[in-house]
């Protein structure tokens, strides 16, 4: 380490720039960020900093630098297209002792302006000590995108309760596990989702009952068709701070491996007609660990409200006053749609689309055939394989097309989706002639044509 990370405090601090081009407007914005009292001369200036000295945020001195320039700032930036000069601002500041970043030359700065990350009152700042600038602009979107906007607010929330619980719990580890506890529990997750003025309530609450009964909470997550990539960033958090995980076979394992590391893993099966655990059994299981003070996670295939039973693992968990959160997750339909290249919907084939359920009840499904046998809809049948000669023999029986253009698409957005395209009155052939196995979803309209010009994934 060449650097210490620290951070200024520049609140009305006198800070000049030598230059003004647009590499010195970003230095200038960030400094403003501060609150810095920013000059800036250079012989020419772009619009940017323009703008800044019209609006009086800045003072602009379009001439030459001269060496009195440099007096007393508490910092300075010498962004010049000459080489030589900046070397002479360097040398000047270094000799008042005063701090010096020269852009694009770590050698010539006694600092460095790192990649910020602004989660006011957090900052995280990101550096390659001069490195490699780009390098840190990928990494600093990468933990844009990973650090939930909400988490300056939890800081700011926690800001004004500090001296408060620092005099209600005498010891440091009571406070700590006071905060851990608020940090990885509902009060946080009441903050991430919006509910600011109820998290503060909960938190005085929290506060008064200094050994609150601990109750936990469940986290009812969408976990998409398969691939890891169209998990949503809620889904991935609540993974990996859930103390115990439910999850079942249409959760792909490459998912599962996101979940956090030392958390408990628990297979609820559902196989079809081979529940593990039956569903009033995972509804109990669900009330049950949150009163022991867990997070508990159930973790579901696609999104959890689609043919997923999500609705009724809540309604228990609502009877019995445990707190709880859905996450949604892209749905089978969703996801083998895109990654088989065969549009839901499209101006010229499909101006609706219909998410059937094709689910065998003592042979039959009890469908609205007619309503279904129709041009110009996309239909998407889940857990239909067993059913698929069923359904094709009713739609013709109803009317469609029996040339109507069908797709299979087996365990779809994973590395190992097969995509099979047929016609509804071949459909049961090519299941007879081909070992397909679920998870599989067909889908049946002129979309199917499509995948021809539209396929990009496999
Ligand atoms: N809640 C889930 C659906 C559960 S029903 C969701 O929103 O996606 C289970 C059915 O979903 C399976 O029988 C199959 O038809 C379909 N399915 C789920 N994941 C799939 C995948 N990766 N590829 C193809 N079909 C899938």
């Amino acid at each position: 380490m060449k650097h210490l990370p620290i951070f200024l405090n520049l609140q009305n601090s006198d800070c000049l720039i030598i230059g003004g081009g647009d590499i010195a407007l970003r230095k200038i914005k960030i400094l403003l960020r501060a609150q810095a009292n920013v000059t800036c001369i250079s012989i020419e200036s772009c619009k940017g900093i323009h703008k800044l000295a019209n609006d009086g945020r800045i003072k602009l001195y379009e001439r030459a630098y001269a060496n009195d320039d440099i007096q007393k700032q508490t910092l300075v930036i010498a962004s010049t297209d000459k080489k030589d000069l900046n070397k002479e601002i360097a040398d000047l500041c270094k000799t008042k002792s005063i701090p010096v970043n020269v852009v694009d030359s770590a050698e010539l700065s006694t600092f460095l302006i790192p990649a910020i990350i602004d989660r006011s009152p957090i900052q995280i700042a990101v550096s390659s000590e001069g490195a490699s600038p780009v390098l840190m602009r990928l990494l600093r979107a990468k933990l844009e995108s990973s650090i939930p906007g909400a988490y300056g607010q939890l800081a700011k929330i926690a800001g004004e309760f500090r001296d408060r619980v620092k005099s209600t719990f005498d010891n440091i580890e009571d406070r700590r596990r006071f905060w851990e506890r608020v940090f990885s529990g509902p009060i946080s997750e009441k903050i991430f989702s919006g509910n600011v003025d109820e998290a503060r309530t909960d938190l005085e609450e929290e506060l008064r009952n200094t050994s609150p009964a601990d109750i936990g909470e469940v986290y009812l997550v969408g976990g998409g068709p398969g691939d890891p990539d169209l998990l949503t960033f809620k889904a991935l958090r609540l993974m990996q701070q859930a103390d115990i995980v439910l999850y079942d076979r249409l959760v792909s394992p490459q998912v599962m491996d996101l979940v956090r590391r030392d958390a408990e893993l628990v297979f609820v099966g559902k196989e079809r007609d081979n529940h593990a655990v039956p569903q009033e059994d995972i509804n109990q299981l669900l009330v049950d660990l949150a009163k022991q003070g867990r997070r508990v996670c159930r973790l579901k295939g696609g999104d959890p409200f689609i043919f997923g039973r999500g609705g009724e693992e809540i309604e228990t968990l609502a009877e019995n006053g445990v707190p709880f959160q859905v996450v949604p997750g892209i749905t089978a339909a969703s996801g083998c749609s895109t990654y088989s290249g065969i549009p839901l919907t499209h101006r010229d084939y499909s101006q609706s689309c219909r998410f059937v359920t094709g689910h065998l009840k003592d042979g039959t499904m009890n469908l609205p055939w007619s309503e279904l046998a129709v041009e110009q809809q996309t239909i998407v049948f889940y857990m239909a394989l067993v059913g698929a000669k069923h359904l094709s023999e009713q739609l013709i029986k109803h009317g469609m097309r029996a040339d109507m253009p069908v797709a299979l698409i087996e365990k779809g957005t994973t590395d190992r989706q097969k995509v099979y395209t047929t016609n509804l009155k071949e459909l049961p052939d090519i299941i007879d002639n081909n070992d397909i196995k679920p998870p599989t979803l067909i889908f049946v309209g002129e979309v199917v044509k499509l995948r021809e010009k539209l396929n990009w994934f496999n």
